[in-house]
């Protein structure tokens, strides 16, 4: 092979990421906010880049979208070339309202906007792909995803939500043929297989297409599934969880951003990878919406792997 060419599939190697990019308003019984920042992509991207350098952004977002909002991803390295701004348009909208049991909510507001006729752009400095995380999206928008690539990324996951279980389930079957990894919550495995027991829904999610499967259960920790294996993963013990918005994002952001800094996709790998998922998300919901996100340094996530490690690590004395 060329050196040039070598070198070009070698060392430019990205993990792109599509996804919503949006305001909330949350209400949690620590508070409430007005329209903050949010969005799936937005908290997968924030978490991947704390642990892989070349993070880029498929997305959409209005007119009213602030560039210091666009700014705090840029601020971390994350190119937003892939991004498109919709002169005269509104970005999507979500409201949800968490009660005492942070593990559900209701949505009180979904507003699609700009991301009703989204058509992702695929730049060309994107087609270096290797890890591609589809966020949580219309999954029409991630089958196009896929179809742009001129290369099949290395390694692709998969985050959905019931949403688009009621509203798109026939697309939702097809993107699903199609990718290494789904990433889901307890409730949303339950729905998409009809089974209750985790460990058959596991088996018939699986023949839909992924090889491995994350069931994330919330303050109870995740699940993963493949090469006939299980690991449970803890999640880690917080006095008070301010806002779980985005918890989801940062776990496949975190789970797929160590998967690309580790380069070799194998169960064992996946297993860490779940932990810094775990780790990320554990962050994310200690302040409202981005804010703790926003603020990590490579210190603190190395700590708080290491409290993850102590937590469920146990000997057997005779
Ligand atoms: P999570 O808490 O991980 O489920 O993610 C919450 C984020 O997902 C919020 O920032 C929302 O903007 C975004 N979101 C909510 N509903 C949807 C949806 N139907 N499709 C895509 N993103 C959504």
């Amino acid at each position: 092979m060329p050196v040039l060419l070598f070198y070009i599939i070698y060392t430019h190697m990205s993990l792109v990421i599509i996804g919503t990019i949006a305001y909330d308003a949350i209400e949690t019984p620590f508070g409430k906010t007005d329209k903050i920042v949010g969005g799936a992509a937005t908290f997968a991207g924030l978490a991947a880049a704390y642990l892989y350098g070349q993070v880029k952004l498929i997305g959409v977002v209005g007119e009213d979208f602030g560039d210091d909002n666009l700014a705090i991803l840029k601020s971390k390295g994350i190119s937003l070339d892939g991004v498109q701004i919709k002169k005269g348009e509104k970005s999507f909208f979500w409201s949800g309202k968490y009660h005492n049991d942070m593990n559900s909510r209701d949505t009180l507001i979904t507003e699609l906007n700009v991301l009703a006729d989204f058509d992702p752009i695929i730049p060309d400095s994107y087609q270096d792909c290797q890890y591609l995380l589809l966020g949580n999206l219309t999954p029409q928008v991630q089958i196009t995803t896929l179809d742009r690539l001129q290369r099949k990324p290395k390694l692709v996951v998969l985050d959905t939500m019931n949403f688009w279980m009621d509203t798109a389930w026939d697309d939702l079957m097809k993107v699903l043929r199609r990718v290494d990894v789904l990433t889901i919550n307890d409730a949303e495995a339950r729905q998409l297989s009809g089974e209750y027991s985790l460990v058959k829904a596991a088996d018939k999610i699986m023949e839909l297409g992924p090889k491995y499967l994350v069931i994330k259960k919330g303050e109870h920790g995740a699940l993963l599934f493949g090469d006939g294996e299980v690991f449970v993963a803890p999640a880690l013990p917080l006095a008070d969880v301010y806002d779980p918005t985005g918890a989801g994002d940062a776990f496949a952001g975190g789970f797929i951003g160590y998967l690309a800094k580790v380069g070799t996709i194998n169960f064992n790998n996946m297993k860490n990878a779940v932990i810094f998922g775990s780790a990320l998300a554990s962050f994310c919901v200690e302040k409202f919406g981005v804010e703790r996100l926003r603020e990590l340094d490579e210190v603190g996530i190395q700590q708080r792997i290491a409290r993850f490690a102590e937590l469920s690590k146990f000997e057997i004395i005779d």
